[in-house]
């Protein structure tokens, strides 16, 4: 990722970094490769106001009083997408980085993972659920696997796969895959090489042009995955010719089309496609590599202006991967669908089409273990200073020529036990699977009081050659930076979040015995409220949880959704007006998901509500691209941004996102390294 340069470009001062999130911890990584303590004289420091790293993402373990001990608290689900190529990446360098000091004498924590391959498993099977004919019917999608790629292996220097012009390359082939698959003729497997419209595929009689040469053409940039991928006019002939055999196909199987499910599904599929390619090629997207040039627009309003049906907007795969799982609903109510055309194409895109191994990968632990405590673990060892337990409270700005600079950051300390120095984490033990050894975690949630103690106001005074990071949640903005610029306020002002709900539940019981309909690991969304996803995590049932449970569970399912806005979980009556919400769901609302659930199957229960200003999601409302700040702003001289707030190529509320924009800091600080930015 890195390359050594000649000259080390330094501050002179010390970096301090805010927040123990994703993209604060990204900063820290790539900053303080080879050499920071030229650059940073005066040390890498991460502020945290917990005692545990991860914001959004972390986790913890339970204490050992529940029934399941040794349970995995998560903020809420967590699943990585085989796009994820930064974060996957950052990972991998994590732990090629811990081995190399290993070699070197170092003694790491723990035994568990060296790897990884041991921290992720392909996930492929995903559902989407319709409400038709006064019914739940699952559209259970199992997206291609390929075992030969993985989604941490580096990519091909100058590879083109994530420019508009390439993702509607391929969004064409897989429309006129799903295209010949309505005919029931052939797989769309079956098709990756065929020849667009060729009549001895799809054997219905249409005049259509001969498109072998555009064909052939597509195929072969498609194949060197360079940026002359095609001219727009290729793309629009193309698009033309799909759409035109596509009216074809719907008029000739409409019968079938309305009477059967599944070729419903494929249907609306290459509708939705199609209007997207219609959409980027109409509105200048393909042709400027601009995709803010359509954020000003819901998605499912800015495809049915490009010819999508009303019917395809509705559908529940487009409602699951797209809205449910980025939380995309205004103040968290689920009547007010939100979410930017640019993001959501732009995301949908990069999900469905560029993905490597498998379309979803989830952790074989908790985000704690597998994510944040080998960055913890890395940090130390590169000598990265950790403060927690320490809560910025005001940020002071003084004028500086043009441009204000940062004077004086206010904390509120509280005591944290059990992280001073380079303390390892303690570790568990995971008796079998891919992870089998002890794992670091980090313990159990601190008592109440403890988070709602004042705690001991402490001023650090800026020296002029320190440099900071705000990797602090958008939404405490406008709490923190006195009087700030008015880029800041903008941002502040303009990008939303809402609040989250997370349930886990370990049952007694497989999956199949309450949904028999599914598999385990299946990942499902677009059910109804209060709980529209559900993921399966069955091999977090027996592979890592050790210890003596009463009943060991068979299943466990997380379960996320938007929360009601204006409810403050830290206060007991509001708390219990949530609960009895969440209460109604497990009573009675699952049975449409469940068909032959029993209460009984349950063990134990998680549940948590994200309502505070640092634990609530970040939203991409339409019109809200240009609020979002850079990572290498610097409209505050000696502050740069980072977060998944920020504006990073994703612009969307995900690891992605969040792991690209700390990137983009760091370069920002170190511009004697080279840090490639896949996607870029
Ligand atoms: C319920 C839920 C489920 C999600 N599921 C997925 C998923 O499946 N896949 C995916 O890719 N993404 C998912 N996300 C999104 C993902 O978790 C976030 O995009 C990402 O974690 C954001 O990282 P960040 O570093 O930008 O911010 P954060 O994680 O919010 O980090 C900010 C850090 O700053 C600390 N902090 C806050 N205020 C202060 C203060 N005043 N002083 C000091 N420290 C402070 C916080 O404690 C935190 O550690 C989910 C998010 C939620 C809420």
């Amino acid at each position: 990722m890195t390359s050594a340069h000649t000259h080390t470009h330094t501050h002179g001062g010390q970096l301090i970094i805010l927040g123990g999130g994703i993209a604060a911890l990204t900063t820290a990584f790539y900053a303080s490769e080879p050499d920071h303590e030229q650059v940073f004289p005066g040390g890498i420091h991460v502020y945290e106001m917990t005692d545990v790293l991860g914001g959004k993402g972390a986790s913890r373990r339970g204490s050992p009083d529940h029934a399941v001990q040794n349970r995995i608290e998560e903020h809420g689900l967590h699943v990585w997408f085989g796009s994820y190529d930064n974060a996957f990446a950052l990972l991998a360098g994590c732990q090629d980085y811990l081995n190399r000091e290993q070699r070197k004498g170092y003694k790491r924590w723990g035994t568990a993972m060296r790897d990884i391959s041991q921290g992720f498993r392909p996930c492929s099977r995903v559902a989407a659920m319709d409400f038709e004919g006064g019914a739940w019917l699952p559209w259970v999608a199992d997206f291609p696997e390929d075992s030969s790629e993985r989604p941490w292996d580096p990519r091909r220097e100058n590879e083109d796969f994530a420019s508009p012009a390439m993702l509607v390359a391929r969004a064409l082939r897989l429309a006129e895959s799903f295209l010949y698959s309505i005919t029931g003729r052939a797989s769309a497997s079956d098709l990756a090489h065929a020849t667009l419209l060729d009549p001895a595929i799809l054997p219905i009689p249409m005049r259509v042009p001969n498109t072998a040469p555009l064909s052939a053409v597509l195929g072969r940039a498609l194949a060197a995955s360079t940026s002359s991928v095609g001219s727009v006019t290729l793309m629009s002939q193309l698009l033309r010719v799909l759409a035109f055999a596509s009216t074809q196909v719907r008029a000739r199987f409409d019968e079938p089309v309305r009477e059967h499910a599944g070729l419903r599904r494929g249907w609306q599929l290459v509708d939705l496609l199609l209007a997207a390619v219609r959409g980027l090629i109409d509105d200048g997207v393909v042709s400027t590599g601009k995709i803010a040039l359509i954020d000003g627009i819901d998605l499912r309003g800015w495809l049915v202006l490009h010819g999508a049906s009303e019917e395809s907007v509705s559908c529940g795969l487009l409602k699951a991967l797209v809205y449910d799982l980025a939380f995309a609903y205004q103040d968290g109510d689920p009547d007010k669908p939100s979410c930017s055309a640019a993001s959501g194409v732009y995301g949908l895109f990069r999900l469905l089409l560029t993905y490597r191994g498998a379309v979803m990968w989830k952790m074989n632990a908790g985000m704690g273990e597998i994510v944040f405590a080998p960055i913890y673990e890395a940090l130390l060892r590169r000598g990265v200073h950790f403060h927690f337990g320490q809560e910025v409270k005001i940020i002071q700005l003084e004028a500086s020529g043009e441009r204000p600079r940062v004077k004086e950051i206010t904390f509120a300390k509280r005591p944290v036990q059990g992280r001073e120095g380079k303390q390892p984490l303690p570790t568990v033990t995971v008796e079998d699977g891919p992870l089998a050894g002890e794992l670091p975690h980090w313990g159990s949630e601190p008592p109440a009081e403890w988070k709602a103690a004042e705690g001991k106001l402490d001023r650090l005074r800026i020296g002029g050659h320190d440099m900071i990071v705000y990797g602090l949640p958008v939404g405490t903005i406008a709490g923190i930076v006195q009087h700030p610029p008015e880029s800041w306020q903008r941002c502040a002002r303009e990008l939303k979040t809402t609040s989250t709900a997370a349930v886990q539940l370990w049952l007694n019981v497989p999956v199949i015995r309450y949904a028999p309909w599914a598999s385990p690991d299946i990942t499902v969304g677009a059910y109804t409220e209060p709980f529209d996803t559900w993921a399966d995590m069955a091999v977090l049932s027996g592979e890592t949880l050790a210890g003596a449970s009463h009943v060991p569970p068979e299943s466990v399912a997380y379960f996320t959704n938007v929360a009601p806005s204006g409810f403050d979980s830290s206060k007991p009556a509001e708390k219990a007006s949530l609960d009895a919400w969440v209460g109604r769901f497990l009573d009675k609302g699952l049975g449409g998901l469940w068909p032959t659930y029993d209460t009984g199957f349950v063990i134990d229960k998680y549940v948590r509500f994200n309502c505070d200003a640092t634990s609530r999601y970040t939203l991409s409302l339409p019109g809200t691209l240009a609020a979002r700040l850079s990572p290498d702003d610097a409209s505050i001289r000696n502050l740069r941004p980072a977060g998944d707030w920020t504006r990073n190529i994703i612009n969307a509320g995900c690891i992605e996102a969040a792991v690209i924009s700390g990137m983009m800091a760091a370069r920002a600080l170190r511009p004697d390294r080279e840090l490639r930015i896949v996607g870029e």
